[in-house]
């Protein structure tokens, strides 16, 4: 599967891509139950509905960004997706370096920044039973061309042309990315988990090594957290599932599950 060719839908404009690509699996599955072997990427040059985490919106306007969804049916219990949006950042970073010198580091588990501010966002959402996904959607935005952002976004969002001074062709970019995402998609799952990826997506983390902040967020949040306070530690890297691994004032270490909680350095945003 790893060779084969991704199948590129693209609309001028859309609502937003992730729900393309979710309609799109939903269809197939009705065609027929035993298409595993898919990869499909959806392209938009505009988003009218682009969303972040917990619906959150994503501005998307016309042909300033690479706004994209990959579809995914990979043989993975539901636990595991959430280290597919890992590998994501990870060929979202790759991809963008191998266009411009503009480097990127990893706010875990979803987000690109540069100096501080947000210049990509990545969003996984999935289809599952128990035992067994479905299908999953990775949708990657990607502030390509943008010469400024809304006034509200101004302090934490920026583009790879306020950061380079040079404009980027997204479909050039789509395919960099599509390619470090083969690349890293197949290292996981030769190992069945983020082992052999672990270092260099640790050498991104813009959170490593610093005192962050945990946000408990409220939706999708473990028994265990529910109702917890925010609390400060010391940002150690990540484990093989993609975990963050979170030294408390007490020397205790603990981990983080992915979607659980919202990690905001201490100064800043990043
Ligand atoms: P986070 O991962 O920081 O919790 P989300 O994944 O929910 O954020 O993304 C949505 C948020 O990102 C919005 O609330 C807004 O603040 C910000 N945002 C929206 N559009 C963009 C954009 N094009 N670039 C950077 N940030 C954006």
């Amino acid at each position: 599967m790893d060779k084969e060719r991704w199948k590129e839908i693209h609309y001028e404009e859309t609502d937003s891509t992730n729900l393309r690509a979710k309609q799109y699996a939903r269809e197939l599955r009705e065609e027929t139950s035993q298409t595993r072997e898919i990869k499909v990427v959806f392209t938009a040059d505009l988003q009218t509905a682009g969303r972040g985490r917990l619906g959150r919106v994503w501005e998307s306007p016309k042909g300033d960004g690479l706004w994209m969804s990959l579809l995914l049916r990979p043989e993975l219990s539901p636990a595991s997706a959430s280290m597919l949006t890992l590998i994501a950042a990870l060929a979202a970073a790759e991809g963008i370096e191998n266009v411009l010198s503009v480097k990127t580091q990893i706010k875990w588990p979803n987000d690109l920044v540069v100096n501080g501010k947000k210049i990509c966002g990545i969003l996984t959402e999935m289809h599952a039973d128990l035992q067994k996904i479905d299908y999953v959607v990775i949708g990657i935005g990607v502030n390509a061309n943008m010469t400024g952002f809304p006034e509200e976004l101004q302090e934490k969002a920026t583009s790879l042309y306020l950061c380079s001074g040079q404009k980027t062709d997204p479909d050039l970019l789509k395919q960099e990315i599509l390619a470090s995402f083969d690349h890293f998609y197949e290292e996981f799952q030769k190992c069945g988990d983020l082992s052999g990826v672990k270092d260099i997506y640790e050498k991104r983390l813009a959170n490593k090594g610093r005192e962050v902040r945990i946000l408990p967020t409220g939706a999708g949040i473990s028994d265990e957290n529910r109702g917890s306070e925010e609390w400060t530690g010391t940002c150690l890297g990540i484990n093989e599932k993609g975990e963050l691994l979170i030294q408390d004032t007490d020397g205790s270490v603990k981990t983080i599950l992915s979607g659980e909680v919202s990690v905001r350095g201490i100064y800043g945003y990043v």
